[in-house]
């Protein structure tokens, strides 16, 4: 069963047109299952109805013709109940309805089942039988598999469909509207642009050209640079690859020969597809010829027909796009953004970021956050490629991306970017002014740094230190471990910014969403593995230059606190101090020498692993400060992945546990007399720090976009009413009711402008 069902998913995958896709699988189902009739409906929600899409025994003239209410029939039964519906005799259910136009009338055993994608329903399949009887278990549990692995392929062939219209006659007539996960507040309008594109032969529409000698000239080219590519690869691998891997590279160069691949693209060409359409057809017919071979080894080489024809579309497709240059209003959408990505590109440009993966809090987020740039992650449903050179209106509050949007739309959403650009304005003003509530309580604001240096727009004025200078990104834009002196000359420029205020800087925090490209870490689950300081303690050398290149940096500022992540047990601290202490000694001899003398930092901990709640006495015998990462003492709380945008709607810092948690840290680090600091991203959103004051934090650390809003908010605010607000939604059960009363509290003090939709 299993490999039969296999089987049909990657068949029907192979297929670029929905429509055939599913005639296809109608007839595969159909033959498979042994039944009389199979059908497809899938769901239309501007009209409210299922449109028989693909059928194999209902008349094929009722294709594209009938279409079943949301409320009727079996069908429309299926799509309310969201379950398999299984019946002896369809005909005298009472909810059976007639469509003369289908010719139904001889079946009578009748079995369907949703096509649910992210809980919505796309369609229904159903199978039927002359005879009366119950389909059995193995044949619903067989639908229901097959429904749930069809799910998302219809899904993105309907986006594809939809995107892949010409510009022109997209923006003429209508718009897509697709949606991922809000990944960093405000709105941009821009044109999508991906660097580096990664030319993919599964995302690419069908189309037509008729100029087939140009077509084949290109196509020569293409293979012709592909060609010289995998010699170049084949020399190079020469002597260090055993001859059966290096075989592989002559199975290439036999393939691109004009008398295999060639002498079929370019047969297709001639029928009138462009070379690109051409060659992935013939592609993935031998990709499926390979598949079905019984040899396992021949199975195998399906995945090297696949890597070659993408090596000739790159070719094929490469010239076109490196022509484009980047939009001066950009939108930059990649498959996963990375620092070193948004470095590189050139910012004046930068209106906004769409990654296919990731979620609210991966570092990616927390990182256009920083830039001040709306962002949305986990965009799924659409293979990125079919982005690049659209128009786009993103929004980052919602997570929705509108891509062709019409002139109407386009104005209205210019409109909400000017009057934002007002609020912000507003909020400058009183940048200079001190975070004080109207009844004189005063907070430190503090920024997090770190993901990029030039990128944050730190100076010294702003905020009252640094809270968290993430170290890890240097680590991450190098290609090897960066020295003590490069780290040391970087963290003196930082450190420099401004003497009279503190730096907080914490020890390298890689694994988890922020791997080293130069030292590769594969696991089952990354952010319960090898993460922060289990890693460095792991690697006491790269520790030790880490604090060494610190100390040193700091000699004469006297600015440094350091500070270390992910601590889950007290051992990870003494060794963490030993090795401190160590580094201390050592850079304090060289200073002496020099005559200087290096004073001893604070050393602090993050609490953001749920463990330490419980070991606060323990852990404050031993440091001298406490700092919460809020973001992922959510996710382990939670058990929630900050980085999957599938269960992005449970990742929730307002969920009453995590506040009930967070009052207890801050009630406990004062009974302990320990300095406690709240770094996660909950510190800088307005609703966030409200509850925070009046749990009795008073050390909010943010990035120093959020911080002018945060000031702001705390200068309206009065303590009072705050610990009432706390009170009263710490009794709630859903972080929606949390998050629906806290904006209820900012619109009553007038500033119902910071708040938009969001979760
Ligand atoms: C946190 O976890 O809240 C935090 C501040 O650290 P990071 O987001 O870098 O993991
Ligand atoms: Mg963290």
């Amino acid at each position: 069963m299993l490999t039969q069902l296999k089987r049909i998913v990657q068949e029907v995958n192979q297929i670029p047109i929905l429509d055939d896709a599913l005639t296809f699988l109608a007839r595969r189902l159909q033959d498979t299952m042994k039944v009389d009739c199979c059908s497809i409906y899938l769901a239309n929600y501007e009209q409210q109805h299922f449109m028989l899409m693909a059928t194999e025994g209902l008349s094929k003239e009722a294709i594209g013709q009938v279409a079943i209410g949301f409320s009727e029939g079996l069908i429309g039964l299926i799509g309310q109940r969201e379950e398999p519906i299984n019946i002896e005799d369809a005909q005298s259910h009472p909810r059976f309805k007639h469509y003369p136009e289908v010719k139904e009338e001889k079946y009578h055993a009748f079995l369907g089942t949703p096509i649910i994608h992210q809980r919505k329903v796309l369609g229904v399949m159903t199978i039927q039988q002359k005879r009366k009887r119950k389909f059995s278990e193995d044949e619903e549990a067989f639908l229901v598999t097959l429904a749930a692995q069809m799910a998302l392929e219809i899904a993105h062939a309907e986006a594809r469909g939809a995107l892949n219209l010409s510009d022109e006659l997209t923006r003429q007539t209508w718009q897509k509207s697709l949606r991922g996960v809000p990944g960093s507040n405000g709105l941009a309008i821009g044109v999508g642009h991906i660097p580096n594109i990664k030319f993919n032969l599964r995302g690419l529409m069908l189309r037509r050209n008729a100029d087939a000698t140009d077509q084949i000239a290109r196509y020569r080219e293409a293979v012709r640079l592909t060609r010289d590519e995998v010699q170049k690869l084949s020399d190079k691998m020469q002597g260090r690859v055993p001859d059966d891997v290096l075989a592989i590279f002559h199975l290439y160069q036999h393939l691109l020969d004009a008398n295999s691949l060639g002498h079929e693209v370019e047969a297709k060409v001639q029928s009138g597809w462009d070379a690109a359409s051409s060659l992935k057809m013939v592609v993935e017919s031998y990709i499926n010829q390979f598949r079905s071979m019984d040899d396992p080894y021949m199975q195998e080489r399906a995945v090297d027909v696949e890597d070659l024809g993408n090596r000739v579309l790159g070719h094929l497709l490469k010239t076109n796009q490196e022509q484009r240059p980047v939009p001066d209003q950009a939108i930059l959408v990649a498959e996963e953004v990375s620092a070193s990505m948004l470095a590189e590109f050139p910012h004046g440009k930068l209106q906004g970021i769409i990654s296919m993966r990731g979620s609210n809090n991966s570092h990616a987020a927390i990182l256009a956050r920083a830039m001040g740039l709306p962002a949305v992650m986990g965009v799924t449903d659409i293979p990125l490629s079919l982005l690049s050179g659209k128009d786009i209106l993103l929004d980052g509050y919602s997570g929705e991306v509108i891509v062709s949007p019409s002139q109407a739309i386009r104005q209205e959403f210019q409109q909400l970017i000017n009057e934002e650009r007002e609020l912000y304005g507003l909020l400058q003003e009183q940048a200079d002014l001190p975070a004080e509530t109207r009844d004189g309580h005063r907070v430190e604001l503090l920024i997090n740094a770190g993901l990029s240096a030039e990128l944050e727009g730190i100076h010294s004025e702003v905020g009252d230190g640094v809270g968290l200078y993430r170290t890890e990104v240097p680590f991450m834009m190098r290609e090897r471990f960066p020295s003590e002196q490069e780290q040391c000359k970087l963290y003196r420029s930082v450190l420099s910014i401004n003497p009279a205020k503190n730096i907080t800087m914490r020890t390298l925090d890689v694994g988890g969403d922020k791997p080293l490209p130069y030292f590769p870490v594969t696991e089952e689950n990354p952010f319960l593995g090898w993460r922060g300081i289990r890693m460095t303690l792991d690697h006491p050398e790269i520790f030790l230059v880490q604090v060494r290149a610190m100390l040193r940096a700091s000699l004469g500022l006297d600015n440094l606190k350091i500070m270390l992540p992910m601590i889950s047990t007290i051992n990870e601290v003494n060794e963490s101090k030993r090795l401190i202490r160590q580094a201390y000694y050592e850079v304090a001899e060289e200073a002496q020498l020099d005559g200087q003398t290096l004073s001893m930092p604070e050393v602090g901990v993050m609490l953001e692993v749920p463990a330490v709640i419980y070991q606060l006495p323990q852990l404050a015998a031993k440091v001298d400060f406490f700092s919460i990462g809020s973001n992922d003492l959510t996710q382990y709380l939670l058990a929630v992945d900050r980085n999957n945008a599938r269960v992005s709607g449970l990742y929730d810092s307002y969920h009453p546990a995590v506040l009930k948690a967070l009052k207890l840290i801050v009630e406990e680090a004062s009974k302990l007399n320990k300095p406690v600091t709240l770094c996660g991203e909950l510190a800088g959103e307005p609703g966030g720090a409200i509850l925070l004051l009046a749990m009795g934090y008073r050390k909010l650390s943010m990035n120093s976009f959020n911080l002018a809003k945060v000031k702001w908010v705390i200068r309206t605010l009065s303590m009072a009413d705050a610990e009432l607000l706390l009170e009263e939604v710490l009794d709630l059960e859903h972080p929606h009711q949390v998050r629906d009363r806290i904006n209820r509290h900012l619109e009553t003090l007038g500033l119902g402008g910071l708040v938009r939709a969001g979760k």
